[in-house]
């Protein structure tokens, strides 16, 4: 049978892109992609790198604050025109989003700016009724923002508004405990919104390490944000020209803005897949195997689509596996156990790879390492703002199981980090390692004493170590 082309990518996106890009120019793929929306996706358009522009931009009077510490007596950080910024953002966001398309067709690729839909196993059909053949078929149509369900909740906006506001809010709701409502914490409460965030539970970041979420918890109270835990919201209303908010200890209170930032769900409905055989989970995700590929041998998902690792650095990772092993002939399984991640916070970020605490003396005997301490850039200026480090070190084997870093740029030291933890590094391999001084990261590698033994003893349990990588 002859295709119209030999992939057809359904979504703009991190993963997409990679995808046809990959298979286009490294290995001479004739390849389609359509995407309803803004090339780039999530990541570009409404996700990673605005919000890491508006987390640099909110930092500033941090920043000035800690100038006058440094002997910068007069230094004043004055007013923030938020709709210029917002405008330069935006700017930005279409100098990233013509990038990519350009991207794409210097590859060669055909851009259909269109929605598209599965017909069968070999077809799509877009938005105007053009409809293309492919060998394969690439799924990256990425995730969308999650409503908790809620009564009135249609007034609030998620992060895809975020960007976008007319005004900057006096007083901000975030809705959530997770990556996207504590870093929306952090930037508006720079940017000097007065900032309030719920959450439902009693611990925010859910799956990170207990013992640095209480870090993170200690700096939202001493940068102001006011952070209600076992708290959700349970009427919203309009008020004016603001929203009032009904929660669920009764209390009632007046917002500009409310962001609900309670998960992102797959993007799948309306594609066609189930009506085609692909198989879909309880979540709306696509099921895949370590290949990305579903139940309908010719259609492949990557990305926030699978729900597995909800990374854009995973999506490129996956997406650039399938060109490999489709195109490229060299097959590249997708197994993502060891993915480090950042939370951009202020003064301090959150970074991680492998187990916490919890998990990794869930599974066998560890030796805790903790470091807790005032870096001394923002000692110098009178901040008390602590960093912590923490590895974790399995007692049979030592093994580092699993490291956190909460501290100024702990996004930066994880990166390397985690090289060595990929290569199964052990606490000695650390150790053996000369300090850079003076840093935050030396702390990596001068902690010589555990802070504590916790866990199953290992003669108790046989740790699967190898399942870790
Ligand atoms: P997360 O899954 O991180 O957090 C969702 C939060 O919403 C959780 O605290 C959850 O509570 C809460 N929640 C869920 N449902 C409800 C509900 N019905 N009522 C009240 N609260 C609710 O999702 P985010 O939206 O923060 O982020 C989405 C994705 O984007 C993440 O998967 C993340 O990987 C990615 N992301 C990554 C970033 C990074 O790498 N820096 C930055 C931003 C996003 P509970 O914990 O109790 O379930």
């Amino acid at each position: 049978m002859i295709f119209d082309y030999d992939l057809f990518v359904i979504g703009g996106g991190s993963g997409g892109t990679r995808a046809a890009r990959i298979s286009a120019q490294e290995y001479g793929a004739r390849v389609g992609i359509a995407e309803e929306s803004r090339m780039g996706g999530t990541c570009v358009i409404r996700g990673c790198v605005p919000k890491k522009l508006m987390i640099y931009g909110s930092n500033v009077p941090a920043e000035i604050e800690e100038a006058r510490g440094y002997g910068w007596q007069d230094a004043q950080v004055g007013d923030f025109n938020w709709p210029e910024f917002r405008d330069k953002l935006a700017l930005e966001l279409n100098r990233l989003e013509a990038a990519y398309t350009n991207g794409m067709v210097d590859a060669g690729i055909d851009v259909y700016k269109k929605r598209a839909h599965l017909i069968d196993q070999h077809t799509v059909e877009l938005s105007d009724g053009a409809r293309f053949t492919a060998r394969y078929i690439l799924i990256a149509v990425g995730g969308r923002p999650a409503m908790p369900g809620i009564k009135g909740e249609k007034l609030g906006l998620t992060s895809d508004q975020v960007f976008f506001l007319k005004r900057l809010p006096k007083k901000i709701l975030l809705v959530g405990g997770g990556y996207i409502a504590s870093e929306f914490a952090t930037i508006f409460k720079g940017f000097g919104s007065e900032t309030v965030m719920v959450y439902r539970g009693d611990q925010i970041l859910r799956d990170f390490d207990r013992e640095i979420c209480s870090h993170v918890t200690k700096q939202f109270s001493d940068i102001g944000v006011d952070l209600r835990l076992c708290v959700t919201p349970t009427i919203i209303e309009k008020d004016g020209e603001g929203i009032r908010v009904t929660f669920s200890d009764g209390n009632i209170e007046a917002f500009d803005d409310v962001v609900f930032a309670t998960g992102r769900k797959p993007y799948t409905s309306g594609l066609g897949l189930e009506e085609i055989g692909v198989k879909l989970g309880g979540n709306g995700q696509i099921i895949v195997d370590e290949w990305s590929q579903t139940s309908v041998s010719t259609i492949y998902a990557v990305g926030d689509v699978v729900d597995q690792v909800n990374l854009t650095p995973v999506a490129i990772r996956a997406g650039h596996n399938f060109a490999d092993t489709i195109f490229g002939g060299v097959r590249k399984p997708c197994n993502f156990s060891q993915v480090a991640s950042a939370v951009y916070l202020r003064p301090h970020e959150l970074a991680t790879i492998g187990l916490t605490e919890e998990v990794a003396a869930e599974q066998g005997q560890i030796d805790v390492y903790v470091s807790s301490f005032r870096p001394m850039r923002s000692l110098f200026s009178g901040s008390e703002a602590r960093s912590v480090v923490k590895l974790l070190v399995d007692v049979k084997t030592d093994l580092v199981l699993g490291c956190h870093i909460f501290g100024p740029e702990a996004g930066e030291m994880m990166q390397m980090a985690a090289v060595a933890i990929g290569m199964k590094a052990t606490k000695a391999d650390f150790d053996r390692a000369i300090a850079i001084h003076p840093t935050v990261a030396e702390e990596l590698v001068t902690m010589r004493k555990p802070t504590r033994r916790v866990g199953i003893p290992a003669v108790a349990i046989e740790m699967d170590i190898n399942a870790l990588y």
